[in-house]
């Protein structure tokens, strides 16, 4: 059986690989430029220490960026492993990592105890009012973006005070907006791998236990790992092994705090491979892409051989972004028809931005070319889908403001003034703002007809909370129906954006569903699923897919199209203030745009985007590839 699992395991390894996977190192690092197996390393890896070296699938954690390219390694992991033991690796992105292994199940060591994730939209309301509440010079969302920079980075709000200008503005923000959260007993995105951190340093029974958990972790993407991603990473592998895997040039979140230098270091100081052969693409495009990351400063020389032969790389130009639509839907459907042509999930159109991916779109709607859209929009960022949402999470915790303000929006005659009257008077009789809805003669001092608007609130959240009793599916039903939306949407709401509601809410329930048949009967998990993504909307093999490059990351297709590729959009116009560094940065999104292509990469430059001039992207010429 082991002989079996050795040969399967180091079958089609090139010998660095081979060494990666096999290595007895306390610590790994395995660097690499795009397509040089690393990935396929990490997954071997995984599958040989618990099938060669005995390490229970339970014991291992493997951890990648996004909820994609964890979508990526589970279904690796299961050709590897089989579906049954790939399900018990602990496989996650860093958020949901830390809420599940730490955060969610040691919320007892937390004030209040009870712990909300809020999702952007919360976390952005939750903003506005502190900015304007501190006074301050800047908007929320830039102070948002200032304080989950100082988050990724494990700073305190003191130590972003310290820091002066705008990041001593968004430290007095920070400050209103934790006290906000505190109150709700909630945690936003980025805190939650600050929480876990915490917990982990703090509590040392609560390290113990974690630490003890787990014989391995690995960790894929490693180049856009922030501080304190790598903090939590290290504290949880202290009493295992640590394996990273990454590529210094496809760092795509240095905005967030990502940092390739630690890879760096920590290759430094630890057992390194470098992984030197290109599998995935044709030698064209392995040259080209080379070509453009070449003009990257402070790298160092990575050299990269392709192992397959010829391939393909072409510019197209287009008169405008319409003209650009169409040829990208006229090149998919020409692929999809073609003699023994190809399946859809060989294809892939790619867009520096949702927005600019949104035009390409609407011409491959109208040409009637099938596909699923990749990184733009989750589930649970949908209007109808959040009104819901925020029923549910109304009936879970009483304490979450942001989803009673949500649901209170839905309740004819309940003003957020006299909402804020019952969160004042919550406050005042010590009890969560859920509780005193739920008994409105304990509302006293609002007229008549504000304490039935109030009252009509707390029964749609106890509806809805008895229903939970029964299962996640029901609850999510009687959401629905208590929202509203039900029947707004029954009244023969026709035409197309009824439908697409129709079917979020439908895919809601299928979550819901699913969940349940696995267990979980908590509406906590399915609104935790819901705040860390990876809502599940199955990948569709058969189908082509249109991906930001963010989105993109780690995945591969035989063919594909990347629009856009003018001054403005790729470097994205953002880019200009940020000086060479920035530049740099995207220059990386192009480097890994292009080497998510096997065999065909097409580059599409128009002339004019929404009847503006545009030069083309200096990157084609970086590339090797002008040909105007
Ligand atoms: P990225 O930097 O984009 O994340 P990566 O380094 O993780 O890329 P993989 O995705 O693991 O690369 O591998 C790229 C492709 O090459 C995959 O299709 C993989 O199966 C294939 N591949 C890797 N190593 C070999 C090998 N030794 N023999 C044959 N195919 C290989
Ligand atoms: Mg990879």
């Amino acid at each position: 059986m082991e002989a079996e699992a050795r040969a399967r395991l180091t079958a089609e390894l090139d010998p660095d690989q081979l060494e990666a996977v096999c290595a007895r190192a306390r610590a790994l690092c395995v660097l690499a430029g795009a397509g040089s197996g690393k990935t396929r390393v990490l997954t071997r890896r995984v599958a040989w220490l618990s099938g060669v070296e005995g390490i229970a699938a339970e014991r291992i954690l493997a951890v990648s960026f996004t909820n994609e390219a964890v979508a990526e390694m589970r279904e690796r992991l299961g050709e590897l492993l089989g579906a049954e033991a790939a399900a018990d690796v602990e496989c996650a992105t860093f958020h949901a990592s830390a809420w599940r292994l730490c955060v969610r199940p040691y919320r007892r060591y937390f004030p209040r105890a009870v712990t909300v994730i809020y999702s952007a939209d919360d976390s952005l309301a939750v903003g506005r009012r502190a900015a304007a509440a501190a006074g301050a010079s800047i908007g929320a969302r830039e102070a948002l973006r200032r304080i989950g920079l100082a988050k990724a980075r494990l700073m305190t709000p003191a130590e972003l005070e310290e820091s002066g200008g705008l990041d001593a503005q968004a430290a007095a923000v920070w400050r209103r907006y934790r006290a906000e959260l505190r109150a709700a007993a909630a945690l936003d995105f980025e805190d939650l791998i600050a929480a876990a951190v915490w917990l982990l340093e703090e509590h040392a029974e609560v390290r113990e236990a974690v630490r003890g958990r787990f014989a391995a972790v690995l960790v894929d993407e490693f180049q856009d790992a922030s501080p304190a991603q790598r903090r939590l990473v290290e504290l949880v592998a202290a009493a295992g092994s640590l394996t990273v895997v990454g590529d210094d040039d496809q760092q795509l979140y240095g905005w967030r705090g990502g940092d390739a230098a630690a890879l760096l270091e920590f290759a430094a100081s630890s057992r390194r491979v470098v992984l030197g052969r290109n599998y995935r693409s044709a030698e064209a495009i392995v040259w080209a892409a080379a070509r453009l990351i070449a003009h990257n400063p402070d790298r160092p020389a990575k050299a990269l051989r392709a192992q397959r032969d010829g391939g393909r790389v072409e510019v197209r130009r287009f008169a405008d972004h319409a003209a650009e639509a169409a040829g990208a839907a006229a090149w998919a459907a020409e692929r999809l028809a073609a003699a023994g042509g190809e399946s859809g999930g060989e294809l892939c159109v790619l867009a520096r931005t949702g927005r600019y991916l949104q035009r390409l779109e609407e011409a491959l709607l109208a040409a009637g070319v099938e596909y699923v859209v990749s990184g733009r929009r989750r589930l649970g960022e949908y209007a109808e889908v959040r009104d819901v949402v925020a029923l549910l999470a109304g009936a879970r915790y009483p304490y979450h403001r942001e989803a009673l303000r949500r649901a209170a929006a839905r309740v004819r005659g309940l003003g957020p003034r006299t909402l804020e009257a019952v969160f004042e008077r919550a406050d005042g009789a010590g009890v969560a703002p859920g509780v005193l809805l739920e008994e409105p003669r304990r509302l006293s001092g609002l007229r008549d007809r504000e304490r039935a608007a109030a009252a009509e609130l707390g029964r749609r959240v106890a509806a809805v909370r008895a229903r939970a009793a029964g299962g996640l599916g029901g609850a999510v039903g009687e959401a629905i129906r208590r929202s509203g939306w039900a029947a707004e949407l029954a009244e023969g709401e026709e035409g197309e954006e009824a439908e697409r509601r129709r079917e979020r809410l439908a895919a809601l329930a299928a979550l819901a569903a699913r969940l349940e048949r696995g267990g979980e009967s908590d509406l906590e998990g399915l609104l935790a699923r819901l705040a860390l993504g990876g809502d599940g909307e199955a990948r569709a093999a058969e189908v082509m897919t249109l991906s930001t490059v963010h989105a993109a990351k780690g995945r591969e297709w035989e063919r594909v199209w990347l629009g856009g590729a003018v001054e403005g959009e790729l470097p994205h116009r953002r880019a200009r203030e940020g000086g060479a560094a920035a530049l740099a940065a995207e220059r990386s999104v192009a480097y890994v745009a292009m080497t998510r292509a096997r065999a065909e990469l097409v580059i599409s430059a128009p002339e004019r985007v929404g009847g503006r001039e545009m030069r083309p992207s200096r990157f084609l010429g970086e590339a090797g590839l002008s040909s105007w």
